[in-house]
């Protein structure tokens, strides 16, 4: 009998809206353990500073057995670890923390969950990925193709920030395999306009969208032009996990395309990061009904 009472958080702002909590209170209860999952606000930086060094401190010494990181944390949370895993330092994102013989580790469980849950959705085809966005989930999407062998174009509007994710993810990638790029490439394309999207989606075999457009309350937005065909053989995969099937789903199915919701990636990510945490595997099913049900 484990009489250990676990205690996990999730650090970010604003965070009235996550998922959360459901996910790793129904995780704890299916693994049969005692413990909660605490929301901790911490603002933007730079006024967010010393209470995210007070929360990771509390870590340190033993008040937290996991902590998950969230919008607007994972890269300004970089320079309090002591260590990132090889997958977060890629990425240059944290979303799970653990901590070892009093070391702060960053890890990031988004690239591997979303990997995993593409998993069946991809027709034959060339990997040619296009990814819309290049926030912190556009870059460990990326990062989990590219380690692949994928090629990945990034579309943002703005470019600057798709150019700082290829350059961070080049690297990174680069440096992984030794320097020798021996997968995929990547590609900047200009801002997400419908003239870029037309000429780079062609002939893509998957279509990711990172942005948070069509996420409620705006469920019928789209990052799709309503006048642009969607590319015959590709898939498309949304991140976007509330509600559960967007309008880019929708349109996409209707299309003939294969087409998924972020759901499954949101379980993933949490299911990776609380196995992690306890070294016990985590009910996925159990975690899915809670955000599903
Ligand atoms: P982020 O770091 O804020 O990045 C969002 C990206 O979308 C940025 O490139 C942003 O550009 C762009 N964007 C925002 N509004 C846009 C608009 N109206 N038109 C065009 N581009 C727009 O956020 P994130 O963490 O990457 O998350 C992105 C989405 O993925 C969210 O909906 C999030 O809920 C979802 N997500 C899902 C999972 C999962 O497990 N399923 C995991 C992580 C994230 P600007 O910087 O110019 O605004």
């Amino acid at each position: 009998m484990n009489n250990e009472i676990w205690r996990f958080g999730l650090i970010g702002w604003p965070l009235e809206h996550s998922y959360s909590r459901f996910l790793h209170r129904a995780a704890i209860s299916a693994a049969g353990l005692s413990g909660d999952y605490s929301l901790l606000p911490v603002p933007p930086m730079p006024g967010g500073a010393a209470e995210l060094w007070r929360l990771l401190e509390k870590m340190q010494h033993g008040s937290f057995d996991g902590l998950n990181v969230t919008i607007p944390h994972k890269r300004s949370v970089l320079p309090y670890l002591d260590r990132l895993s090889e997958t977060a330092s890629g990425i240059g994102a944290v979303n799970t923390i653990l901590c070892r013989d009093g070391r702060l580790i960053g890890e990031n469980t988004d690239a591997p969950g979303f990997m995993t849950d593409l998993d069946g959705l991809i027709r034959a085809g060339d990997m040619r990925a296009v990814i819309l966005g290049a926030g912190g989930a556009a870059r460990a999407a990326a990062y989990g193709l590219l380690s692949a062998g994928w090629d990945v174009v990034l579309l943002a509007r703005r470019l600057d920030q798709a150019a700082a994710a290829v350059r961070d993810l080049s690297g990174s990638i680069h440096h992984r395999s030794g320097g020798e790029i021996t997968g995929g490439g990547l590609i900047a394309a200009s801002t997400l306009d419908r003239g870029a999207l037309e000429k780079v989606s062609a002939d893509c075999s998957l279509i990711v969208n990172a942005t948070p457009l069509g996420m409620f309350p705006e469920i019928e937005r789209s990052p799709w032009p309503a006048d642009l065909q969607f590319p015959e053989k590709a898939a498309l995969y949304d991140m976007v996990y509330n509600p559960l099937q967007t309008k880019l789903v929708r349109d996409a199915k209707s299309a003939g395309l294969f087409a998924r919701g972020g759901v499954g990636m949101l379980v993933e990510q949490a299911a990776l990061a609380f196995e992690l945490w306890t070294g016990i595997e985590a009910s996925r099913s159990a975690m899915l009904s809670s955000v599903a049900g």
